[in-house]
């Protein structure tokens, strides 16, 4: 089927018409979603006992919603409070399996004088926008996703593959065992698919804001990173001792060593490190100068936090963002290196080298542009738009700006892409809002893609 074919051009004029009008539904869905505090109860600073249950609130007004659209659920959770939905309509036929991924948690809001509404869980629309914690990231990408099965049901398409809802848990932070890779395990066995499955039989969407360089960019790279604490120690004593310990002739570190000095320096180094890496780390899909370095977090002090002691111990955050086509153990590798020369070019930070924890890695997302789904994708965003869609490159640098789940999709051999409404400058931050009239493009976007991709039943 070509969109130049009578009866392919009739469907996706009945499809068009049936997303405009359930719109109202989905902004209504949007609302609801925004209203519930659905905050990542694992976040740090956030007490885990208070925040649990949003989540799963999130999920069962879900849940209602795919119910009511004839398709059959499944609650996922290896946390019982924390469980995925996982809602699925198994095709007339044989066609190819789309998965739509998207994340029901949110961060905690950013420092609540900086917002002018009232209440970042209270949603207000001002003029073609609505405002609310999680607008963008990622609540409007899970009710576009609703939108676009509504109008595939509305208007009487039935799919030739089967098509799987997946929305998630615990994407921000990282928490891919509870949410996405767990709610992927169920949607194989839901679909009968073999693990890992043939990647030219199946795809995924991920609905989050792919608003780089344009609003509704595909994104089928994404940066990978790494999130290290560097601990420092030193050696505490009164304030009274600085001069002993700074200056020429004293007694030096044998009196006392601040921690917070002796973090600079390997902060310092580390800002060297990404000077450099503005010249040696590139990819043709990322503006020039996106790998960085991020110093995030520093906490420093002799166990009480005064400036009447010389600290003892200090813990610096760093997030450091890396190519997708390079190895994560060769940039690990070379964060080390950096440290230990730092450490060892200072006479007490060699002898007292810093320590590093690796906290986490977030794998980078490389799904090729010929992957039928990224092609399915792209026509369809084509017939709406009425623009081309450019591949990633030099002149359209839509490498995702952020990390998803689509790297846990591609993990478990599923080819996947980022494709969703909002604007990723927003999430995270205050008044975080989102141009509505970008939920109907991409639903219909979406839509359009399914048949491409499943096939319709004759
Ligand atoms: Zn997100």
């Amino acid at each position: 089927m070509t969109a130049t074919d009578p009866t392919a051009t009739d469907l996706a004029a009945r499809v068009r018409a049936a997303v405009d009008a359930a719109f109202d539904d989905a902004v209504e869905l949007l609302e609801e979603l925004v209203a519930i505090d659905s905050t990542n109860p694992s976040f740090p600073g956030i007490d885990g006992t208070a925040a649990a249950g949003g989540e799963a609130r999130c999920v069962a007004l879900l849940e209602q919603r795919y119910l009511a659209l004839g398709l059959r659920t499944e609650r996922v959770a290896s946390d019982p409070v924390r469980p995925n939905l996982v809602a699925t309509l198994a095709g007339a036929g044989d066609g190819r399996a789309l998965i739509l991924n998207g994340h029901v948690d949110t961060v905690p809001p950013v420092r609540r004088e900086t917002w002018t509404m009232a209440d970042p869980w209270r949603p207000e629309r001002r003029g073609g926008e609505l405002l609310g914690l999680g607008a963008t990231d990622m609540k409007g990408g899970l009710a576009a996703g609703w939108l676009a099965v509504r109008a595939l049901r509305d208007a009487g398409v039935a799919l030739a593959g089967d098509l799987c809802v997946q929305c998630v848990v615990g994407e921000e932070q990282m928490q891919h065992e509870l949410g996405t890779s767990a709610a992927t395990a169920a949607a194989l066995a839901a679909l009968g698919v073999d693990s890992p499955p043939d990647a030219e039989r199946i795809g995924a969407i991920v609905l989050e804001p792919s608003s780089t360089p344009e609003p509704l960019s595909l994104s089928p790279l994404s940066a990978g990173n790494h999130v290290f604490r560097v601990t420092i120690d030193g050696r505490a004593t009164h304030a009274g001792n600085r001069g002993e310990a700074v200056r020429p002739g004293g007694a030096g570190s044998d009196v006392g060593v601040n921690a917070v000095e002796k973090a600079l320096l390997i902060v310092r180094a580390l800002q060297e490190l990404e000077q450099e890496w503005g010249q040696t780390r590139s990819h043709p899909a990322f503006a020039p100068g996106f790998f960085t370095i991020n110093p995030g977090a520093l906490h420093a002090d002799a166990g009480t936090p005064s400036p009447a002691y010389l600290a003892d111990r200090a813990e610096l955050d760093v997030l450091a963002w890396y190519p997708p086509d390079e190895a994560a153990e060769d940039v690990r590798a070379e964060l080390e290196w950096r440290i230990a020369t730092a450490a060892a070019l200072d006479p007490w930070l060699r002898d007292t080298p810093p320590r590093i924890d690796w906290l986490g890695n977030w794998p980078a997302a490389s799904t090729t542009w010929e992957a039928p789904v990224v092609q399915a994708l792209a026509q369809a965003r084509e017939q709406v738009t009425g623009a081309p869609t450019p591949a990633p490159g030099p002149d359209h640098r839509s490498g995702f700006a952020a990390v998803t789940d689509a790297s846990f999709l591609e993990a478990a051999g599923i080819p996947a892409v980022v494709f969703g409404p909002g604007d990723l400058r927003r999430a995270h931050s205050a008044d975080e809002g989102i141009e509505l009239e970008q939920l109907k493009t991409c639903a219909a976007a979406v839509a359009l893609a399914a048949i491409d991709f499943c096939g319709v039943a004759p």
